[in-house]
Protein backbone atom coordinates (compact mmCIF):
# COMPACT_ATOMS: atom_id res chain seq x y z
CA UNK A 1 0.00 0.00 0.00
CA UNK A 2 2.51 2.42 0.97
CA UNK A 3 4.47 1.91 -2.32
CA UNK A 4 1.29 2.71 -4.02
CA UNK A 5 0.95 5.80 -2.34
CA UNK A 6 4.26 6.97 -3.03
CA UNK A 7 3.82 6.48 -6.93
CA UNK A 8 -0.06 8.10 -6.47
CA UNK A 9 2.06 11.22 -4.49
CA UNK A 10 4.90 11.57 -7.78
CA UNK A 11 2.42 11.19 -10.26
CA UNK A 12 0.42 14.12 -8.92
CA UNK A 13 3.25 16.47 -8.74
CA UNK A 14 4.19 15.69 -11.93
CA UNK A 15 0.93 16.86 -13.28
CA UNK A 16 1.26 19.94 -11.32
CA UNK A 17 4.33 20.76 -12.87
CA UNK A 18 2.97 19.94 -16.12
CA UNK A 19 -0.41 22.02 -15.48
CA UNK A 20 1.82 24.52 -13.90
CA UNK A 21 4.58 25.13 -16.87
CA UNK A 22 1.74 24.38 -19.76
CA UNK A 23 -1.67 25.68 -18.05
CA UNK A 24 -3.21 28.63 -19.41
CA UNK A 25 -1.63 31.94 -18.57
CA UNK A 26 -3.63 34.36 -16.44
CA UNK A 27 -5.97 36.82 -18.37
CA UNK A 28 -4.70 40.04 -16.98
CA UNK A 29 -2.76 41.42 -20.15
CA UNK A 30 -5.41 43.87 -21.03
CA UNK A 31 -6.73 47.15 -19.74
CA UNK A 32 -8.47 46.43 -16.48
CA UNK A 33 -11.18 48.46 -15.20
CA UNK A 34 -10.17 51.68 -12.83
CA UNK A 35 -13.36 51.57 -10.76
CA UNK A 36 -15.85 49.47 -10.39
CA UNK A 37 -19.42 49.29 -9.04
CA UNK A 38 -22.97 46.88 -8.51
CA UNK A 39 -26.28 49.37 -7.96
CA UNK A 40 -29.83 48.68 -8.30
CA UNK A 41 -29.94 52.57 -10.00
CA UNK A 42 -29.49 53.50 -13.57
CA UNK A 43 -26.22 55.26 -13.47
CA UNK A 44 -25.18 57.48 -16.40
CA UNK A 45 -22.13 57.56 -18.03
CA UNK A 46 -21.76 61.37 -17.75
CA UNK A 47 -22.08 60.91 -13.95
CA UNK A 48 -19.62 58.08 -14.09
CA UNK A 49 -17.25 60.46 -15.65
CA UNK A 50 -17.60 62.95 -13.00
CA UNK A 51 -17.77 60.78 -10.21
CA UNK A 52 -21.86 60.65 -9.72
CA UNK A 53 -23.20 60.17 -6.35
CA UNK A 54 -23.72 56.51 -6.39
CA UNK A 55 -19.99 56.22 -7.57
CA UNK A 56 -17.91 54.83 -5.26
CA UNK A 57 -15.20 53.66 -7.35
CA UNK A 58 -14.48 50.43 -4.81
CA UNK A 59 -12.40 47.74 -6.42
CA UNK A 60 -14.70 45.20 -5.49
CA UNK A 61 -18.42 45.18 -6.86
CA UNK A 62 -21.11 44.76 -4.53
CA UNK A 63 -22.24 41.64 -3.66
CA UNK A 64 -25.66 42.41 -3.00
CA UNK A 65 -26.87 39.52 -4.93
CA UNK A 66 -30.03 41.48 -5.77
CA UNK A 67 -28.18 44.22 -7.38
CA UNK A 68 -28.05 42.87 -11.01
CA UNK A 69 -26.27 46.15 -12.81
CA UNK A 70 -22.89 46.29 -12.96
CA UNK A 71 -20.76 49.27 -14.08
CA UNK A 72 -17.31 49.90 -14.76
CA UNK A 73 -15.20 53.00 -16.06
CA UNK A 74 -11.37 51.75 -18.13
CA UNK A 75 -9.56 54.78 -18.42
CA UNK A 76 -7.08 55.73 -21.28
CA UNK A 77 -3.85 57.31 -21.68
CA UNK A 78 -3.63 59.90 -24.27
CA UNK A 79 -0.48 58.06 -25.63
CA UNK A 80 -1.18 54.56 -24.48
CA UNK A 81 -2.68 51.84 -26.71
CA UNK A 82 -5.81 52.17 -28.77
CA UNK A 83 -8.13 48.94 -27.84
CA UNK A 84 -10.76 47.45 -29.79
CA UNK A 85 -12.21 44.37 -28.51
CA UNK A 86 -14.06 44.05 -24.56
CA UNK A 87 -13.12 40.18 -22.67
CA UNK A 88 -14.96 39.00 -19.84
CA UNK A 89 -15.96 36.26 -18.17
CA UNK A 90 -18.43 34.12 -19.70
CA UNK A 91 -22.05 34.47 -17.30
CA UNK A 92 -25.30 35.48 -18.16
CA UNK A 93 -27.09 38.73 -18.62
CA UNK A 94 -29.14 40.83 -20.40
CA UNK A 95 -27.60 43.70 -22.31
CA UNK A 96 -24.31 45.32 -21.94
CA UNK A 97 -23.26 48.28 -23.38
CA UNK A 98 -20.14 49.58 -23.71
CA UNK A 99 -19.57 54.03 -23.99
CA UNK A 100 -16.53 55.37 -25.41
CA UNK A 101 -15.92 59.05 -24.22
CA UNK A 102 -13.93 61.75 -25.59
CA UNK A 103 -12.23 64.43 -24.33
CA UNK A 104 -14.47 66.81 -25.72
CA UNK A 105 -17.66 65.06 -23.94
CA UNK A 106 -18.92 63.33 -27.30
CA UNK A 107 -19.44 59.77 -26.44
CA UNK A 108 -20.34 56.52 -28.93
CA UNK A 109 -22.30 53.41 -27.58
CA UNK A 110 -22.84 49.99 -28.40
CA UNK A 111 -25.33 47.81 -27.11
CA UNK A 112 -25.05 44.00 -27.38
CA UNK A 113 -26.98 40.79 -26.42
CA UNK A 114 -25.04 37.78 -24.97
CA UNK A 115 -25.85 35.81 -28.22
CA UNK A 116 -23.91 38.45 -29.46
CA UNK A 117 -21.41 37.46 -27.58
CA UNK A 118 -18.32 35.17 -29.74
CA UNK A 119 -17.07 32.80 -27.39
CA UNK A 120 -12.60 32.33 -26.89
CA UNK A 121 -11.92 29.09 -26.96
CA UNK A 122 -9.47 27.61 -24.85
CA UNK A 123 -10.68 30.10 -22.05
CA UNK A 124 -13.94 30.65 -20.71
CA UNK A 125 -14.16 34.38 -22.17
CA UNK A 126 -16.01 35.74 -24.72
CA UNK A 127 -15.29 39.30 -26.65
CA UNK A 128 -17.07 42.04 -27.89
CA UNK A 129 -15.79 44.63 -30.32
CA UNK A 130 -15.72 48.04 -28.68
CA UNK A 131 -17.02 51.37 -30.49
CA UNK A 132 -14.03 53.52 -31.96
CA UNK A 133 -11.36 54.67 -29.35
CA UNK A 134 -9.60 56.91 -31.06
CA UNK A 135 -6.39 59.27 -29.77
CA UNK A 136 -8.75 61.97 -28.13
CA UNK A 137 -10.86 58.87 -26.43
CA UNK A 138 -10.67 59.64 -22.79
CA UNK A 139 -12.53 56.70 -21.04
CA UNK A 140 -14.34 53.82 -21.96
CA UNK A 141 -17.54 53.05 -19.09
CA UNK A 142 -19.31 49.27 -19.36
CA UNK A 143 -23.13 48.92 -18.00
CA UNK A 144 -24.09 45.26 -17.59
CA UNK A 145 -27.88 44.64 -17.12
CA UNK A 146 -29.41 41.35 -15.48
CA UNK A 147 -25.77 40.22 -14.51
CA UNK A 148 -25.84 36.95 -12.84
CA UNK A 149 -22.53 36.63 -11.85
CA UNK A 150 -20.29 39.15 -10.62
CA UNK A 151 -16.99 37.40 -12.57
CA UNK A 152 -18.65 39.31 -15.80
CA UNK A 153 -17.85 42.57 -14.29
CA UNK A 154 -14.64 41.96 -12.47
CA UNK A 155 -12.98 39.87 -15.16
CA UNK A 156 -13.78 42.83 -17.97
CA UNK A 157 -10.43 43.92 -19.49
CA UNK A 158 -9.68 45.75 -22.97
CA UNK A 159 -7.47 44.20 -25.46
CA UNK A 160 -5.80 45.92 -28.49
CA UNK A 161 -5.89 42.43 -30.53
CA UNK A 162 -8.40 39.59 -30.08
CA UNK A 163 -6.98 37.11 -27.67
CA UNK A 164 -9.00 34.41 -29.18
CA UNK A 165 -6.56 34.61 -32.22
CA UNK A 166 -2.95 34.81 -30.85
CA UNK A 167 -0.60 32.52 -30.52
CA UNK A 168 -0.72 31.93 -27.36
CA UNK A 169 -4.32 30.66 -28.34
CA UNK A 170 -2.91 27.84 -29.52
CA UNK A 171 -0.35 27.02 -27.15
CA UNK A 172 -3.53 26.37 -24.92
CA UNK A 173 -5.17 24.24 -27.23
CA UNK A 174 -2.40 22.02 -27.39
CA UNK A 175 -2.51 22.38 -23.37
CA UNK A 176 -6.23 21.12 -23.36
CA UNK A 177 -5.73 18.06 -26.10
CA UNK A 178 -3.25 16.55 -23.94
CA UNK A 179 -5.15 17.00 -20.86
CA UNK A 180 -7.88 15.26 -22.22
CA UNK A 181 -5.77 12.46 -23.56
CA UNK A 182 -4.65 11.93 -20.64
CA UNK A 183 -8.07 12.04 -18.79
CA UNK A 184 -9.66 10.09 -21.17
CA UNK A 185 -6.86 7.01 -20.81
CA UNK A 186 -8.45 5.85 -17.66
CA UNK A 187 -11.11 5.02 -19.88
CA UNK A 188 -9.18 2.28 -22.02
CA UNK A 189 -8.16 0.81 -18.82
CA UNK A 190 -11.99 0.69 -17.29
CA UNK A 191 -13.18 -0.85 -20.33
CA UNK A 192 -10.52 -3.64 -20.47
CA UNK A 193 -11.18 -4.07 -16.51
CA UNK A 194 -14.75 -4.17 -17.34
CA UNK A 195 -14.18 -7.04 -20.00
CA UNK A 196 -12.38 -9.48 -17.02
CA UNK A 197 -14.62 -8.13 -14.29
CA UNK A 198 -17.84 -6.78 -14.33
CA UNK A 199 -17.81 -4.49 -10.97
CA UNK A 200 -20.04 -1.50 -10.82
CA UNK A 201 -17.44 0.92 -9.52
CA UNK A 202 -15.29 0.32 -13.00
CA UNK A 203 -18.61 1.52 -14.98
CA UNK A 204 -18.90 4.78 -12.65
CA UNK A 205 -15.30 6.10 -13.12
CA UNK A 206 -15.55 5.50 -16.72
CA UNK A 207 -18.65 7.78 -16.34
CA UNK A 208 -16.62 9.84 -13.54
CA UNK A 209 -13.54 10.32 -16.50
CA UNK A 210 -15.93 11.45 -18.82
CA UNK A 211 -17.99 13.59 -17.10
CA UNK A 212 -14.80 15.54 -16.03
CA UNK A 213 -13.44 15.61 -19.61
CA UNK A 214 -16.72 16.89 -21.14
CA UNK A 215 -16.20 19.30 -17.83
CA UNK A 216 -12.80 20.51 -18.78
CA UNK A 217 -13.89 20.35 -22.45
CA UNK A 218 -16.86 22.97 -22.19
CA UNK A 219 -14.97 24.96 -18.86
CA UNK A 220 -12.36 25.62 -21.19
CA UNK A 221 -13.61 27.13 -23.78
CA UNK A 222 -12.64 24.14 -26.07
CA UNK A 223 -15.92 23.16 -27.27
CA UNK A 224 -16.27 26.33 -29.14
CA UNK A 225 -13.28 25.17 -31.43
CA UNK A 226 -15.83 22.23 -32.88
CA UNK A 227 -19.50 23.60 -32.66
CA UNK A 228 -20.58 27.19 -32.76
CA UNK A 229 -22.44 28.37 -29.22
CA UNK A 230 -24.12 31.08 -28.08
CA UNK A 231 -23.34 32.09 -24.06
CA UNK A 232 -26.45 31.00 -23.11
CA UNK A 233 -25.91 27.35 -24.36
CA UNK A 234 -22.08 27.35 -23.52
CA UNK A 235 -23.50 28.00 -19.74
CA UNK A 236 -26.32 25.29 -19.93
CA UNK A 237 -23.65 22.90 -21.39
CA UNK A 238 -21.20 23.62 -18.16
CA UNK A 239 -23.70 23.43 -15.63
CA UNK A 240 -24.57 19.97 -17.00
CA UNK A 241 -21.30 18.99 -17.37
CA UNK A 242 -20.78 19.84 -13.86
CA UNK A 243 -24.16 18.06 -12.67
CA UNK A 244 -23.34 14.71 -14.36
CA UNK A 245 -19.60 14.52 -12.96
CA UNK A 246 -21.33 15.33 -9.31
CA UNK A 247 -23.27 12.60 -9.67
CA UNK A 248 -21.15 10.13 -11.27
CA UNK A 249 -18.52 10.70 -8.41
CA UNK A 250 -21.10 10.11 -5.93
CA UNK A 251 -21.87 6.88 -7.47
CA UNK A 252 -18.45 6.50 -7.84
CA UNK A 253 -17.87 6.55 -4.13
CA UNK A 254 -20.94 4.38 -3.20
CA UNK A 255 -20.16 1.81 -4.95
CA UNK A 256 -15.74 2.26 -4.87
CA UNK A 257 -15.55 1.64 -1.09
CA UNK A 258 -15.30 -1.63 0.27
CA UNK A 259 -18.72 -3.10 1.81
CA UNK A 260 -17.53 -2.98 5.81
CA UNK A 261 -16.10 0.24 5.23
CA UNK A 262 -18.52 2.66 5.43
CA UNK A 263 -21.44 3.14 7.44
CA UNK A 264 -24.36 2.21 5.57
CA UNK A 265 -26.52 5.34 6.16
CA UNK A 266 -23.67 7.63 4.27
CA UNK A 267 -23.43 4.94 1.78
CA UNK A 268 -27.39 5.22 1.09
CA UNK A 269 -26.85 9.08 0.88
CA UNK A 270 -24.72 9.20 -1.89
CA UNK A 271 -26.71 8.22 -4.56
CA UNK A 272 -29.01 11.01 -3.29
CA UNK A 273 -26.62 13.55 -3.35
CA UNK A 274 -25.94 12.53 -6.62
CA UNK A 275 -29.50 12.91 -8.12
CA UNK A 276 -29.54 16.08 -6.16
CA UNK A 277 -26.43 17.65 -7.63
CA UNK A 278 -27.98 16.46 -11.11
CA UNK A 279 -31.39 18.06 -10.13
CA UNK A 280 -30.33 21.40 -9.31
CA UNK A 281 -28.08 21.53 -12.41
CA UNK A 282 -31.00 20.41 -14.41
CA UNK A 283 -33.39 23.37 -13.13
CA UNK A 284 -30.71 25.87 -12.76
CA UNK A 285 -29.11 25.47 -16.07
CA UNK A 286 -32.91 25.87 -17.36
CA UNK A 287 -32.47 29.09 -16.21
CA UNK A 288 -36.00 29.90 -14.64
CA UNK A 289 -37.04 33.65 -14.46
CA UNK A 290 -37.87 32.77 -10.65
CA UNK A 291 -34.48 31.80 -10.09
CA UNK A 292 -32.44 34.67 -12.01
CA UNK A 293 -32.54 37.81 -9.16
CA UNK A 294 -30.06 34.63 -7.44
CA UNK A 295 -28.35 33.69 -10.24
CA UNK A 296 -24.95 32.24 -9.27
CA UNK A 297 -24.98 32.32 -5.52
CA UNK A 298 -28.09 29.88 -5.40
CA UNK A 299 -26.53 27.23 -7.75
CA UNK A 300 -23.37 27.46 -5.17
CA UNK A 301 -25.77 27.10 -1.66
CA UNK A 302 -27.58 24.17 -4.07
CA UNK A 303 -24.25 22.45 -4.80
CA UNK A 304 -22.43 22.73 -1.41
CA UNK A 305 -24.23 20.01 0.29
CA UNK A 306 -23.05 17.36 -2.37
CA UNK A 307 -19.84 18.50 -1.81
CA UNK A 308 -20.19 18.25 1.92
CA UNK A 309 -22.26 14.75 1.43
CA UNK A 310 -18.73 13.27 -0.79
CA UNK A 311 -16.29 15.05 2.08
CA UNK A 312 -18.34 13.39 5.22
CA UNK A 313 -18.63 10.04 3.01
CA UNK A 314 -14.68 10.24 2.45
CA UNK A 315 -14.24 10.98 5.73
CA UNK A 316 -16.27 8.19 7.30
CA UNK A 317 -14.20 5.27 4.96
CA UNK A 318 -11.30 6.70 6.02
CA UNK A 319 -12.20 6.25 9.67
CA UNK A 320 -13.21 2.47 9.04
CA UNK A 321 -9.83 2.01 7.55
CA UNK A 322 -11.24 1.86 3.90
CA UNK A 323 -7.88 0.78 1.17
CA UNK A 324 -9.85 2.19 -1.44
CA UNK A 325 -10.25 5.74 -0.30
CA UNK A 326 -7.31 6.39 0.41
CA UNK A 327 -6.50 6.52 -3.29
CA UNK A 328 -9.79 8.93 -3.57
CA UNK A 329 -8.64 11.64 -1.14
CA UNK A 330 -5.51 11.84 -2.69
CA UNK A 331 -6.91 12.32 -5.77
CA UNK A 332 -9.75 15.13 -4.35
CA UNK A 333 -7.20 17.17 -2.93
CA UNK A 334 -6.37 19.13 -5.92
CA UNK A 335 -10.15 19.24 -6.66
CA UNK A 336 -11.57 20.20 -3.12
CA UNK A 337 -9.49 23.26 -3.15
CA UNK A 338 -10.43 24.41 -6.60
CA UNK A 339 -14.23 23.90 -5.66
CA UNK A 340 -13.75 25.49 -2.07
CA UNK A 341 -12.17 28.33 -3.87
CA UNK A 342 -15.05 28.38 -6.49
CA UNK A 343 -17.39 28.22 -3.72
CA UNK A 344 -15.75 31.19 -1.63
CA UNK A 345 -15.67 33.33 -4.84
CA UNK A 346 -19.24 32.77 -5.26
CA UNK A 347 -19.97 33.18 -1.69
CA UNK A 348 -18.07 35.84 -0.47
CA UNK A 349 -16.64 38.68 -2.75
CA UNK A 350 -13.59 37.34 -2.78
CA UNK A 351 -12.27 37.37 -6.35
CA UNK A 352 -11.32 34.47 -8.11
CA UNK A 353 -8.74 34.73 -10.26
CA UNK A 354 -8.25 33.39 -13.82
CA UNK A 355 -5.37 30.59 -12.51
CA UNK A 356 -7.43 29.09 -10.07
CA UNK A 357 -8.73 27.31 -13.52
CA UNK A 358 -5.11 25.33 -13.41
CA UNK A 359 -6.16 24.17 -9.99
CA UNK A 360 -9.53 22.93 -11.64
CA UNK A 361 -7.52 21.29 -14.24
CA UNK A 362 -5.28 20.03 -11.81
CA UNK A 363 -7.80 18.74 -9.77
CA UNK A 364 -9.79 16.66 -12.26
CA UNK A 365 -6.97 15.13 -13.96
CA UNK A 366 -5.74 14.16 -10.62
CA UNK A 367 -8.69 12.56 -9.62
CA UNK A 368 -9.30 10.43 -12.88
CA UNK A 369 -5.48 9.64 -13.14
CA UNK A 370 -5.45 8.36 -9.25
CA UNK A 371 -8.35 7.31 -8.74
CA UNK A 372 -7.50 5.07 -12.02
CA UNK A 373 -4.56 3.59 -9.91
CA UNK A 374 -7.38 2.99 -7.19
CA UNK A 375 -9.83 1.73 -9.13
CA UNK A 376 -6.50 -1.08 -10.67
CA UNK A 377 -5.51 -1.95 -6.63
CA UNK A 378 -9.44 -3.02 -6.23
CA UNK A 379 -9.99 -4.78 -9.12
CA UNK A 380 -6.81 -6.63 -8.62
CA UNK A 381 -7.63 -6.75 -4.75
CA UNK A 382 -11.13 -8.90 -5.52
CA UNK A 383 -9.93 -10.99 -8.53
CA UNK A 384 -7.33 -11.95 -5.60
CA UNK A 385 -10.18 -12.59 -3.56
CA UNK A 386 -12.31 -14.45 -6.37
CA UNK A 387 -9.55 -16.50 -7.35
CA UNK A 388 -8.85 -17.71 -3.67
CA UNK A 389 -12.35 -18.15 -3.54
CA UNK A 390 -12.80 -20.00 -6.63
CA UNK A 391 -10.18 -22.40 -6.09
CA UNK A 392 -11.69 -23.32 -2.54
CA UNK A 393 -14.78 -23.92 -4.17
CA UNK A 394 -12.75 -26.43 -6.52
CA UNK A 395 -10.90 -27.91 -3.26
CA UNK A 396 -14.67 -28.06 -1.69
CA UNK A 397 -15.64 -30.01 -4.84
CA UNK A 398 -12.86 -32.07 -5.18
CA UNK A 399 -13.90 -33.40 -1.42
CA UNK A 400 -17.06 -33.87 -2.08
CA UNK A 401 -15.61 -36.34 -4.93
CA UNK A 402 -14.16 -37.94 -2.71
CA UNK A 403 -14.72 -41.11 -0.83
CA UNK A 404 -13.62 -40.07 2.96
CA UNK A 405 -12.32 -44.22 3.61
CA UNK A 406 -10.32 -44.75 0.90
CA UNK A 407 -9.04 -41.23 -0.98
CA UNK A 408 -10.60 -42.80 -4.23
CA UNK A 409 -12.69 -40.88 -6.30
CA UNK A 410 -16.87 -41.51 -5.85
CA UNK A 411 -19.41 -42.81 -8.25
CA UNK A 412 -20.38 -38.79 -8.27
CA UNK A 413 -17.58 -38.05 -10.13
CA UNK A 414 -17.23 -40.30 -12.31
CA UNK A 415 -21.02 -40.09 -13.30
CA UNK A 416 -20.58 -36.59 -14.88
CA UNK A 417 -17.14 -37.28 -16.71
CA UNK A 418 -17.60 -40.46 -17.84
CA UNK A 419 -18.03 -39.37 -21.49
CA UNK A 420 -15.37 -37.61 -21.65
CA UNK A 421 -12.92 -40.04 -20.02
CA UNK A 422 -14.28 -42.64 -22.58
CA UNK A 423 -13.44 -40.33 -25.45
CA UNK A 424 -10.01 -39.89 -24.16
CA UNK A 425 -9.33 -43.44 -24.41
CA UNK A 426 -10.39 -45.21 -21.24
CA UNK A 427 -12.83 -47.89 -22.82
CA UNK A 428 -12.11 -50.89 -20.11
CA UNK A 429 -14.77 -50.46 -17.68
CA UNK A 430 -14.00 -53.68 -15.06
CA UNK A 431 -16.54 -53.66 -12.10
CA UNK A 432 -14.59 -55.56 -9.15
CA UNK A 433 -16.59 -56.52 -6.28
CA UNK A 434 -14.98 -58.89 -2.85
CA UNK A 435 -16.06 -61.94 -2.17
CA UNK A 436 -17.61 -63.18 1.04
CA UNK A 437 -16.57 -59.71 2.53
CA UNK A 438 -19.62 -59.97 4.77
CA UNK A 439 -17.85 -62.44 6.62
CA UNK A 440 -14.61 -60.68 7.24
CA UNK A 441 -16.65 -57.63 8.86
CA UNK A 442 -18.47 -60.95 11.08
CA UNK A 443 -15.40 -62.31 11.90
CA UNK A 444 -12.65 -59.60 11.98
CA UNK A 445 -14.35 -56.55 12.98
CA UNK A 446 -15.43 -53.39 11.10
CA UNK A 447 -12.54 -51.90 11.20
CA UNK A 448 -10.50 -54.76 9.80
CA UNK A 449 -13.28 -54.91 7.08
CA UNK A 450 -12.22 -50.97 6.62
CA UNK A 451 -8.63 -51.46 6.29
CA UNK A 452 -9.04 -54.59 3.85
CA UNK A 453 -11.08 -51.77 1.49
CA UNK A 454 -7.88 -48.87 1.78
CA UNK A 455 -5.57 -52.12 1.06
CA UNK A 456 -7.34 -52.88 -2.06
CA UNK A 457 -7.64 -49.19 -3.41
CA UNK A 458 -4.04 -48.93 -2.85
CA UNK A 459 -3.75 -51.94 -5.13
CA UNK A 460 -5.99 -50.97 -7.97
CA UNK A 461 -4.47 -47.14 -7.60
CA UNK A 462 -1.12 -48.68 -8.67
CA UNK A 463 -2.37 -48.94 -12.66
CA UNK A 464 -1.31 -46.04 -13.25
CA UNK A 465 -3.09 -45.89 -16.79
CA UNK A 466 -6.19 -46.30 -14.80
CA UNK A 467 -8.64 -44.58 -12.93
CA UNK A 468 -10.05 -46.50 -9.67
CA UNK A 469 -13.53 -45.36 -7.98
CA UNK A 470 -15.42 -46.77 -5.31
CA UNK A 471 -18.55 -46.98 -6.18
CA UNK A 472 -19.76 -47.99 -2.44
CA UNK A 473 -19.32 -50.96 -0.01
CA UNK A 474 -17.12 -53.06 -0.91
CA UNK A 475 -17.81 -52.36 -5.04
CA UNK A 476 -14.70 -50.23 -6.98
CA UNK A 477 -14.83 -49.24 -10.56
CA UNK A 478 -11.51 -49.31 -12.64
CA UNK A 479 -11.64 -47.60 -16.22
CA UNK A 480 -8.92 -48.92 -17.79
CA UNK A 481 -6.92 -47.07 -21.40
CA UNK A 482 -3.84 -48.73 -22.69
CA UNK A 483 -2.73 -51.69 -23.82
CA UNK A 484 -3.14 -55.33 -22.59
CA UNK A 485 -6.19 -54.14 -20.12
CA UNK A 486 -7.29 -57.82 -19.76
CA UNK A 487 -3.67 -58.84 -18.38
CA UNK A 488 -3.08 -55.53 -16.13
CA UNK A 489 -6.22 -56.41 -14.78
CA UNK A 490 -6.08 -60.32 -13.92
CA UNK A 491 -2.74 -58.91 -12.38
CA UNK A 492 -4.07 -56.19 -10.04
CA UNK A 493 -7.19 -58.85 -8.89
CA UNK A 494 -4.64 -61.23 -8.07
CA UNK A 495 -3.03 -58.78 -5.78
CA UNK A 496 -5.91 -58.65 -3.82
CA UNK A 497 -5.59 -62.17 -1.52
CA UNK A 498 -1.70 -61.63 -1.45
CA UNK A 499 -1.23 -58.25 -0.16
CA UNK A 500 -4.46 -58.53 1.93
CA UNK A 501 -3.39 -61.73 3.48
CA UNK A 502 0.42 -60.36 3.97
CA UNK A 503 -1.40 -56.71 6.05
CA UNK A 504 -4.05 -58.45 7.55
CA UNK A 505 -2.61 -61.90 8.71
CA UNK A 506 -5.12 -62.52 10.93
CA UNK A 507 -7.83 -63.22 8.79
CA UNK A 508 -9.05 -66.71 8.43
CA UNK A 509 -10.34 -66.80 4.47
CA UNK A 510 -8.48 -64.64 1.78
CA UNK A 511 -10.06 -62.11 0.31
CA UNK A 512 -10.54 -62.87 -3.46
CA UNK A 513 -12.27 -60.05 -5.75
CA UNK A 514 -14.62 -61.19 -8.25
CA UNK A 515 -14.63 -58.67 -12.02
CA UNK A 516 -17.67 -57.69 -14.52
CA UNK A 517 -15.38 -55.96 -17.41
CA UNK A 518 -16.58 -54.53 -20.67
CA UNK A 519 -14.14 -53.48 -23.40
CA UNK A 520 -16.41 -50.71 -25.24
CA UNK A 521 -13.99 -49.36 -28.27
CA UNK A 522 -15.11 -45.92 -28.58
CA UNK A 523 -14.55 -46.28 -32.80
CA UNK A 524 -17.42 -48.89 -32.08
CA UNK A 525 -19.60 -47.16 -29.24
CA UNK A 526 -18.72 -44.24 -29.16
CA UNK A 527 -21.99 -42.70 -26.98
CA UNK A 528 -22.21 -45.96 -24.89
CA UNK A 529 -22.59 -44.18 -21.69
CA UNK A 530 -22.18 -45.14 -18.15
CA UNK A 531 -25.05 -46.67 -17.54
CA UNK A 532 -25.06 -49.26 -20.40
CA UNK A 533 -21.07 -50.24 -19.08
CA UNK A 534 -22.60 -50.11 -15.53
CA UNK A 535 -25.59 -52.62 -16.31
CA UNK A 536 -23.30 -54.91 -18.33
CA UNK A 537 -20.77 -55.14 -15.97
CA UNK A 538 -22.95 -55.72 -13.23
CA UNK A 539 -24.54 -58.65 -15.07
CA UNK A 540 -21.36 -59.91 -16.07
CA UNK A 541 -20.41 -59.67 -12.03
CA UNK A 542 -23.03 -61.88 -11.09
CA UNK A 543 -21.99 -64.59 -13.84
CA UNK A 544 -18.43 -64.27 -12.38
CA UNK A 545 -20.12 -64.76 -8.81
CA UNK A 546 -22.22 -67.44 -9.93
CA UNK A 547 -19.79 -69.56 -11.29
CA UNK A 548 -18.02 -69.47 -8.27
CA UNK A 549 -16.45 -66.43 -7.60
CA UNK A 550 -12.45 -64.93 -7.76
CA UNK A 551 -12.50 -64.62 -11.38
CA UNK A 552 -12.99 -62.04 -14.21
CA UNK A 553 -16.13 -62.27 -16.62
CA UNK A 554 -15.46 -60.91 -19.88
CA UNK A 555 -16.80 -58.99 -22.69
CA UNK A 556 -16.39 -56.83 -25.82
CA UNK A 557 -19.17 -54.37 -27.36
CA UNK A 558 -19.41 -54.06 -31.34
CA UNK A 559 -20.43 -51.40 -32.88
CA UNK A 560 -21.88 -51.15 -36.82
CA UNK A 561 -20.72 -47.77 -38.56
CA UNK A 562 -24.21 -47.06 -40.25
CA UNK A 563 -22.45 -44.80 -42.64
CA UNK A 564 -19.87 -47.02 -43.69
CA UNK A 565 -22.71 -49.67 -43.89
CA UNK A 566 -24.17 -48.10 -46.11
CA UNK A 567 -20.84 -46.76 -49.00
CA UNK A 568 -20.38 -50.67 -49.17
CA UNK A 569 -24.31 -51.49 -49.82
CA UNK A 570 -24.02 -48.73 -52.73
CA UNK A 571 -20.66 -49.93 -54.10
CA UNK A 572 -22.22 -53.09 -54.27
CA UNK A 573 -24.87 -52.56 -55.88
CA UNK A 574 -22.86 -50.24 -58.45
CA UNK A 575 -20.69 -53.18 -59.12
CA UNK A 576 -24.29 -55.35 -59.49
CA UNK A 577 -25.69 -52.53 -62.36
P1 LIG B 1 -20.60 -61.54 -2.28
O1 LIG B 1 -19.46 -62.45 -2.52
O2 LIG B 1 -21.85 -62.10 -2.85
O3 LIG B 1 -20.30 -60.18 -2.80
O4 LIG B 1 -20.77 -61.48 -0.74
P2 LIG B 1 -20.57 -60.23 0.19
O5 LIG B 1 -20.62 -60.63 1.57
O6 LIG B 1 -19.32 -59.55 -0.24
O7 LIG B 1 -21.75 -59.29 -0.23
P3 LIG B 1 -22.81 -58.49 0.59
O8 LIG B 1 -23.32 -57.43 -0.38
O9 LIG B 1 -23.79 -59.40 1.16
O10 LIG B 1 -22.02 -57.83 1.74
C1 LIG B 1 -21.24 -56.65 1.57
C2 LIG B 1 -20.78 -56.24 2.92
O11 LIG B 1 -19.86 -55.19 2.85
C3 LIG B 1 -21.92 -55.80 3.79
C4 LIG B 1 -21.36 -54.60 4.54
O12 LIG B 1 -21.39 -54.76 5.91
C5 LIG B 1 -19.95 -54.50 4.07
N1 LIG B 1 -19.57 -53.12 3.91
C6 LIG B 1 -20.10 -52.20 3.08
N2 LIG B 1 -19.45 -51.01 3.21
C7 LIG B 1 -18.48 -51.20 4.16
C8 LIG B 1 -17.49 -50.37 4.75
O13 LIG B 1 -17.34 -49.19 4.41
N3 LIG B 1 -16.66 -50.90 5.70
C9 LIG B 1 -16.77 -52.19 6.08
N4 LIG B 1 -15.94 -52.67 7.00
N5 LIG B 1 -17.72 -53.00 5.54
C10 LIG B 1 -18.55 -52.53 4.61
MG1 LIG C 1 -19.16 -58.73 -2.08
MG1 LIG D 1 -21.31 -56.10 -2.98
Amino acid sequence: MGRVVYIAAALLAALAALIVSLGPAPMREGITAACMVKSEARIAPADLSQGGEHWTCRDQPDTNPTHQSGFARFDLASDGARPRYLVSRIGSFDTLRATVVDRDGSMRSLSYDPDEARLISGAPLFVLELPEVTPASRAVFLQIDGMRHDMTLTQAGLFVENPGVTTDHYRKMMFLCLLLGMMLAPVLFDMSAWSALRLPFIRWHASLAIAFSMLVFVQSGLVTEFVELTMAEMRVLLIMALGIASFAACMFTHNFIEDDRMDWRMRRLLPWAGGWALAVSAIYSANFDLLAPLGGVLHSYAMAPVLLVMMLAMFDAYRKGSRAIRFQIIGWIPLFAAFAMQLLASLTSFDQPTDALSLLYLGVMSETAITALGVADRFYVLRRERDIALSQAHELGELTERDPLTGLLNRRAIDSRFDELHARGYETFALFDLDHFKHVNDTAGHATGDRVLQIVAGILEEDLDSIAIRMGGEEFLLLMRGEDAEQRLERLREQIPIRVTHEVPQLERLVTASVGMVVAPRRAVPRAGFALLYNNADRLLYDAKSRGRNRIACEKLCGFDRRKGNRRRDERRGAAA
